[in-house]
């Protein structure tokens, strides 16, 4: 019983020791990637009720040294502990921007299409630096962006330090005519309340509600809620991880007014789209 004790604990011992091996990597691969550029976005694109293309999430991606392509699950946490999400998300935002303005620069062939909206995720850690605002605003401004074309996400975490600084901030950026998404509504500390006095003009109905929602009384009365009060309110809702034609019909009736989703379009990479159109599905 002791000898397997004490195995035990050195199994442990080595897989903390591995665990921290693994951040390290994972923080100098960042910071590695933020001076080569090795981050790419991919788009993913979002529907109106008539299935025509409103908008798009941009979705960060790591290009590793050996080639594999990783989804932020792997180090966004890591970047946001050691403060580097602050110039990466920066990077995205710069990258979205000068996306937008030159798909607003490039002739379109056929009927004309109104142009899309990028949603950008934005970190709390990258809300609350002093100078976010003026950031966002310089950065909209040197790509020639269309601001009201920028939707920025973020998560109800924000709301979780000073509420009257974060809604100004919201507020200034809104002046701008940049719009404000709540995302993953519903999983965080919020309440519905919260909805009327925040400084946001759409809200994004977290995957986990709309993957249960059909078999789960639950998730189906926070959606329905969710939606009510939002068209109630004037506030536009998204819901993402829409996989099925059946929660996407489910979702239209209740009066959601934007879908996301695997049935929607997979995230691709933004080369792809060309002329702000998502690439023709593959497969
Ligand atoms: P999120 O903002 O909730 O983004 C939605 C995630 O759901 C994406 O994962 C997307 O690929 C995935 N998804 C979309 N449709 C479906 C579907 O139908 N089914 C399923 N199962 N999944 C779907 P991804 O790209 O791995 O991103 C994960 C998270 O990483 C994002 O969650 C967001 O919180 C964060 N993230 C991504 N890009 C950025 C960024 O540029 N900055 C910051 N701060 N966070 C980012
Ligand atoms: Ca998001
Ligand atoms: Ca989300
Ligand atoms: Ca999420």
């Amino acid at each position: 019983v002791k000898e397997e004790g004490r195995n035990g604990l050195r199994f442990y011992h080595d897989s903390m020791q591995e665990a921290v091996r693994e951040r390290v990597a994972i923080e100098q691969g960042l910071r590695e990637a933020l001076v080569h550029e090795r981050f790419r976005l991919h788009l993913q694109p979002q529907a109106d009720a008539t299935g025509r293309i409103v908008g798009a999430e941009v979705l960060l991606r790591w290009l590793r040294d050996d080639g594999q392509l990783v989804a932020p699950g792997v180090f966004i946490d890591i970047a946001e502990e050691t403060g580097l999400i602050v110039p990466i998300g920066r990077w995205v935002l710069r990258q979205a921007c000068e996306l937008l303005a030159r798909w607003d620069s490039m002739p379109r062939a056929g009927t004309p299409q109104s142009p899309l909206a990028l949603s950008v995720n934005v970190s709390s850690r990258q809300f609350r630096q002093p100078d976010f605002v003026d950031d966002v605003l310089a950065i909209v401004r040197a790509s020639g962006a269309d601001p009201r074309r920028l939707v920025l996400e973020v998560t109800e975490s924000v709301f979780l330090g000073d509420l009257d600084d974060s809604a100004r901030r919201l507020q200034a950026l809104r002046a701008h005519g940049i719009q404000i998404s709540l995302d993953d509504f519903g999983t965080g500390y919020s309440s519905l309340s919260y909805l009327r006095s925040l400084q946001v003009d759409e809200v994004k109905i977290d995957q986990s509600f709309v993957r249960s929602m059909l078999h789960d009384r639950g998730s189906d009365a926070i959606v329905r809620a969710v939606i009510a009060l939002s068209n109630t309110l004037g506030l536009r809702t998204v819901a993402e991880g829409v996989e099925t034609p059946q929660q996407r019909d489910y979702l239209l009736e209740q009066g959601c007014r934007v879908l996301q989703g695997y049935l929607i379009g997979r995230p691709t990479p933004c080369e792809q789209w060309a002329s702000a159109l998502p690439p023709p599905a593959s497969g």
